[in-house]
């Protein structure tokens, strides 16, 4: 994206560690890549607001919707305000190697270290050496190692002075602790619940997994959590009071998947009898479905994260230019820097957002 904005008299050069572009676009969005959101505002990321707000002005959602169609991709919108690819990721990944034109992407090229002497940037790799009057730090995070995630972008940035804020794996499952194991039984369900971590009340849904709890309301959530209880709805949008005179089983009045209602009446050590049956204390013992709480043990880890949070700390960086503060001529710009959107289209559209203002700084450059 930034090089398809970049001035065309530039010489410019693309070094990529895999041996094709765009792997993560490729595998995003189950394989149709979530681009951008109906709505994007600072609120959608975890990391300095201001900053994020500065960035995502000038190539917005609007902005970047407009840029595909011109170039024949009209995103779909589902779940009411995500953006995919009609088809498949890969009109993504094509439409951006079409859009940068003839500048050269050189494959199997992992980058090592940079240095900078006599104000050219000296780029270590496999492949030798390659120098250059500027340099742009566009290397992901963490997540998801097996399509060439590196951690080669903060080591980099480190060793020019600059500031890493923690980084965590995030859109990634919960581990669960002893007590909540009967969760792990539920494997393969799922169900509409409303997860709250700190301040944010997330509405989606759950996956009950093997090693825990996933699904699109848990990812968002595992952006938020740092340690301590989350609490969970399992009932959301639904009246206890209404299945109070009910004579039917209690599993079989519950607004849940059957397997799920027993598990938890079991946890919550209540009898699975008639409604009308139940007592007061009950009752109030089954009123813990709507405000579950816990501590997750801790997250799925990176192998299995669609994202990683924290990075390069924002206030080094010119959010006019994406140049660093501390290095001239040097750009940061995507998931490397400490911005995190949640599940939705945030992150490309940071990524894309970032990148265009790279592009305009270095194009407005003297
Ligand atoms: C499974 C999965 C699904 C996702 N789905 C979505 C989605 O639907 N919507 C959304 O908004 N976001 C999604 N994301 C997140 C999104 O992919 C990233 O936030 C985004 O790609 C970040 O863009 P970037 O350009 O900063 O980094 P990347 O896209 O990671 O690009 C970095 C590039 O640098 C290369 N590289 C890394 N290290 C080296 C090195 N040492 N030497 C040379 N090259 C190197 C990599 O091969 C890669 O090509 C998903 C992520 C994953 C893992």
């Amino acid at each position: 994206m930034c090089a398809s904005h970049l001035k065309k008299n530039l010489d410019i050069a693309i070094l990529e560690g895999n041996s094709k572009a765009g792997a993560k676009i490729d595998i995003s969005g189950g394989g149709k890549c979530n681009i951008t959101n109906a709505k994007v505002k600072a609120n959608d990321y975890k990391g300095d607001k201001e900053f994020i707000n500065s960035v995502l002005k000038d190539f917005n959602n609007k902005a970047l919707l407009n840029w595909l169609k011109k170039r024949g991709l009209n995103p779909v919108m589902k779940k009411e305000s995500q953006y995919f690819c009609p088809n498949s990721a890969k009109e993504m990944t094509n439409l951006l190697l079409k859009a940068k034109g003839d500048i050269p992407i050189i494959y199997n090229t992992k980058v090592d270290r940079v240095s900078k002497e006599s104000k050219k940037f000296r780029v270590y790799t496999n492949r030798g050496i390659f120098s250059s009057n500027r340099l742009i730090i566009a290397l992901g995070g963490m997540a998801y190692p097996r399509v060439g995630a590196t951690n080669k972008g903060l080591e980099i940035a480190k060793a020019f002075g600059h500031t890493l804020n923690t980084t965590y794996p995030a859109l990634t499952g919960f581990t669960l602790q002893k007590e909540q194991f009967f969760m792990k039984e539920l494997s393969g369900i799922s169900l509409k619940a409303i997860v709250k971590v700190g301040e944010r009340e997330i509405f989606s849904d759950i996956l009950f997994a093997h090693r825990g709890i996933s699904g699109p309301a848990i990812l968002d959530a595992s952006l938020w959590w740092q340690k301590g209880e989350i609490e969970i709805n399992f009932l959301p949008n639904f009246e206890i009071d209404s299945i109070k005179s009910s004579k039917k089983l209690l599993s079989t009045a519950l607004p849940l998947p059957k397997r799920a209602s027993k598990a938890f009446l079991n946890t919550l050590q209540l009898e699975d009898k008639n409604c009308n049956k139940l007592k007061k204390d009950e009752w109030q013992s089954l009123e813990k479905l709507q405000n579950y709480r816990f501590a997750p043990a801790g997250r799925f880890g990176y192998a299995r994260a669609e994202v990683m949070a924290g990075g390069v700390d924002t206030d080094e960086i010119d959010s006019s230019t994406m140049e660093s503060k501390i290095i001239k001529d040097l750009y940061i710009l995507g998931e490397v820097l400490d911005v995190t959107g949640r599940v939705g289209g945030f992150n490309f559209q940071w990524a894309f957002s970032s990148a265009k203002v790279c592009a305009n700084g270095i194009n407005n450059d003297k």
